[in-house]
């Protein structure tokens, strides 16, 4: 493998490998899988502490998988419980769909996982700290400029640092996205909502064991069980609603009535949120590119903002690992966007159809829509598992027929991902195919070379793709399938080692 210049200033090396701006959900995960890299990382926020009110309440397997690579899976949980499920319900309470998502899924984790943003951001900004990333609270940054070779970061109180890169998870209204002028694409999404987070008196007597999506022409309502003693009720606002009287005590009291007694529950906050669909047309200008609210929002009826943005963190902390460890060539850099946002999308655009179900306030228009849904249950329909996300597009580093999440097996008592690490792994059905011609490449590339010969266990990761031989990169995305292991493709070296 020829090392890549790395992409350092001609005079003076910059101060860091990477800025990281804002110390979010997303930001923070950036910073820790860069730091377990061994990069250079300064991350900073505004604010001096963690922005104190919940907002997610789920997130997925794929995240449990992030958690996993950080090695605070085991903090996190006792945090969490399990969703059973989600039902769309009528007014009345006929069950109009069932998303089932108690299960485990291939990746090893369940499929849906309730919290409460606040402590997870707790951890991450600890394991950030713990991994060398150097944190500074309280300074805002103000301007930055691209030169070409490195990014000057200015800060609102005077100072100004350096660095090769900067990654923007600055949130929805991103002073970085907004300082270079990057517009969004606007899904078409509109829709404000109350959303009411309390703390049940009795952490036992909770209104529903499921996630309900209440789908009353009169009050679209959504109830989220979080871990107790916590609960969340949504409320969609009519136009006959004043958006500030709406979250005073007594009318969120009103609100609640029809569902528990108020008083058995403390409101630890009642806010008014703009539910839409936002897409950032640049995700990459530069040296600066941009992940989580600051590349995209999403209405939160499918529980995908932060998790999308975990998988913004995840996708790009290898390839710049590689990019500033001199292994691969800048343009790596280009496939972020090439490969997210396809995947980022089509998540947006399945939450705004369902936020469109949800949020029907004529009456006829809901009757005919429980009719139909109705009809489809009683003829077995009504029923599904957690869908996984969808693939990864095809691209320089995803071969057609690839970019789903690889299953991850336990060998020995050790998940698979804990023994690759930051590794590309090769797994192949027999010991022969070691000899396939495309293993001495990734064999090259430092990959795990696995065969089910040897290593039984992963059986399973091929079966799951119907092929005989994979390579699955450090995000865990199956990068080819096949039944034989090929050389790898000019486009791809080229992706890999310029
Ligand atoms: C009601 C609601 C429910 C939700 N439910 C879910 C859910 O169930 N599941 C899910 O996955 N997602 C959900 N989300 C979305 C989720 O909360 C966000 O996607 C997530 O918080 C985004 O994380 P982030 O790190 O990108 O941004 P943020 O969390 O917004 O963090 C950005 C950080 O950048 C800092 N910052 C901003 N500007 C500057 C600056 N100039 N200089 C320095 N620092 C700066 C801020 O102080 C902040 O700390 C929900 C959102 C809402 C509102």
């Amino acid at each position: 493998m020829t090392p890549h210049t790395p992409p350092h200033i001609a005079n003076v090396a910059p101060d860091h490998d990477i800025v990281v701006v804002g110390f979010g959900p997303v930001g923070s995960t950036l910073a820790a899988l860069l730091a377990h890299r061994g990069l250079r990382v300064l991350v900073v926020d505004r604010e001096t502490e963690i922005f104190p009110l919940p907002r997610a309440a789920h997130f997925d397997h794929e995240v449990m998988r992030v958690l996993q690579e950080l090695g605070c899976a085991d903090e996190v949980g006792p945090a969490t419980i399990l969703n059973p499920g989600m039902e769309f319900i009528t007014a009345s309470g006929e069950v109009l769909l069932s998303v089932h998502s108690g299960d485990l899924t291939p990746s090893g984790w369940p499929a849906s996982i309730l919290f409460h943003q606040p402590d997870l951001e707790l951890v991450l900004r600890d394991v950030a700290e713990r991994s060398g990333s150097t944190v500074r609270l309280g300074v805002a940054v103000s301007n930055v400029t691209d030169h070409g070779d490195h990014v000057m970061v200015s800060f609102a109180d005077g100072t100004a640092t350096t660095s090769t890169y900067l990654v923007a998870c600055d949130g929805a209204r991103s002073t970085v996205r907004k300082q270079l002028g990057i517009s969004m694409h606007d899904l078409g999404f509109e829709e404000p909502w109350l959303v009411a987070d309390l703390v049940l008196n009795d952490a036992a007597d909770r209104p529903s064991l499921f996630t309900l999506q209440v789908c009353d022409p009169m009050r679209p309502t959504t109830l989220v069980p979080m871990p107790p003693p916590r609960f969340r009720f949504e409320f969609m606002l009519l136009p006959s609603d004043d958006p500030v009287g709406i979250t005073s005590s007594e009318s969120v009291a009103s609100l609640l009535a029809p569902w528990m007694d108020p008083a058995d529950a403390t409101v630890e906050r009642a806010a008014v949120y703009s539910f839409h669909g936002l897409i950032a047309t640049e995700w990459r200008r530069g040296r600066v590119l941009f992940a989580g609210d600051a590349a995209h929002q999403t209405p939160p009826f499918l529980g995908q903002g932060m998790c999308s943005g975990i998988r913004d963190a995840q996708n790009l902390a290898w390839k710049l690992a590689r990019v500033l460890h001199g292994t691969s060539p800048d343009a790596l850099l280009d496939t972020y966007q090439l490969e997210r946002e396809p995947q980022v999308r089509s998540i947006i655009q399945l939450a705004v159809d369902l936020g469109r179900v949800i949020c029907t306030t004529d009456p006829e228009a809901a009757a005919l829509r429980d009719a139909g849904m109705l009809a489809a249950r009683a003829a077995g329909g009504g029923t599904m598992g957690q869908a996984l996300m969808p693939s990864l597009p095809e691209g320089p580093l995803v071969a057609l027929g690839a970019g789903g999440q690889a299953r991850q097996p336990i060998i020995d008592g050790t998940r698979l991902d804990d023994i690759a690490g930051d590794r590309f792994v090769v797994v192949l059905r027999t010991a022969a195919q070691r000899s396939n011609p495309g293993v001495a490449f990734w064999s090259a590339q430092e990959a795990l070379v696995l065969d089910a010969d040897t290593t039984p266990e992963v059986a399973t990761v091929l079966d799951a793709v119907h092929a005989n031989a994979m390579v699955v990169r450090p995000d865990r995305y199956v990068l080819v399938v096949g039944s034989e292991l090929e050389e790898p493709n000019p486009a791809l070296r080229m992706m890999l080692n310029g």
